[in-house]
């Protein structure tokens, strides 16, 4: 082992949902009948990603750096990933690859799936090759399943 052995970071998040237009999902506007509760943009991978890289480096979490303060409210959570991403290059490495659950029970994501990888990839400047995305139901059970609830996990690999 040496200082530079690869780092792998995970990061998970999920917001409350309630009636609405859509939701934001890795950057991408998914038209549905809910939207996300949240004191940001709600966008539960984008923040389910910044804690994944940041945690591949050891540097606390999203709520250390943006916390729920006046000046952080409605803020694009694009930023959360920038910072952590900025961090990751301030410690001298890149990004590897990520990997990426989204738990929802509706809307049916498979349509807008491909647009995420391609969000996720421009986000992160890596190859989309190097960005996996994956949408479950809970089958209809507990709050994602009753469509309460939006969750996000994240692997990311730092090198
Ligand atoms: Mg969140």
């Amino acid at each position: 082992m040496t200082d530079r052995d690869p780092r792998i970071g995970t990061g998970s998040d999920s917001h409350r949902l309630e009636p609405g237009d859509g939701i934001r999902l890795g950057g991408v506007f998914v038209p549905c009948r809910f939207r996300a509760v949240a004191h940001s943009d709600g966008d539960t991978l984008l923040h389910a990603l910044a804690d994944a890289l940041l945690g591949a480096i050891g540097d606390g979490d999203i709520g250390d750096l943006f916390p729920p303060t006046a000046e952080n409210r409605n803020r694009a959570s694009a930023d959360f990933v920038r910072e952590a991403l900025r961090r990751v290059t301030a410690a001298g490495r890149r990004v590897g690859n990520v990997d990426v659950v989204i738990r929802l029970e509706e809307p049916k994501l498979g349509p807008f799936k491909d647009r995420i990888r391609g969000s996720l990839a421009e986000l992160l400047a890596i190859d989309r090759t190097r960005v996996g995305v994956k949408a479950k139901t809970a089958e209809g059970t507990g709050p994602v399943g009753r469509s309460e609830l939006v969750e996000c996990e994240v692997a990311a690999l730092v090198l």
